[in-house]
């Protein structure tokens, strides 16, 4: 599993709470296997975070939303509070000119 900044995209030891490179802070969303971890812009539903995921973990994207929306609902709020730190800690995806 591989661990990227997300600001610079440099390679980090799994763990570092700040980048070598431009010295942001990392946070644990920015576990990237294979695909940078993004919100992407077509296809979200409120800010990408859902799609994003599964997008970067091959998760099933309705069984992510599912999940997240009954965790919102069962946890009082602490997967809202998860979402929205996603929402701050995934960058958005860049916008790709045709
Ligand atoms: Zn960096």
């Amino acid at each position: 599993m591989a661990f990227f900044c997300q600001h610079c995209g440099t390679g980090l030891p799994v763990g570092a709470r700040f980048c070598s490179n431009c010295g942001a802070v990392v946070t644990a969303c920015a576990y990237v296997p294979g695909r940078p971890l993004v919100r992407p812009i077509i296809g979200r539903q409120i800010a990408g975070v859902c799609i994003g995921l599964s997008q970067a973990y091959g998760w099933d994207l309705t069984l992510v939303r599912i999940l997240t929306v009954l965790g919102i609902i069962f946890t009082s709020g602490l997967v809202a509070v998860a979402y929205l730190a996603c929402w701050i800690g995934i960058p958005e995806e860049p916008v790709r000119l045709p």
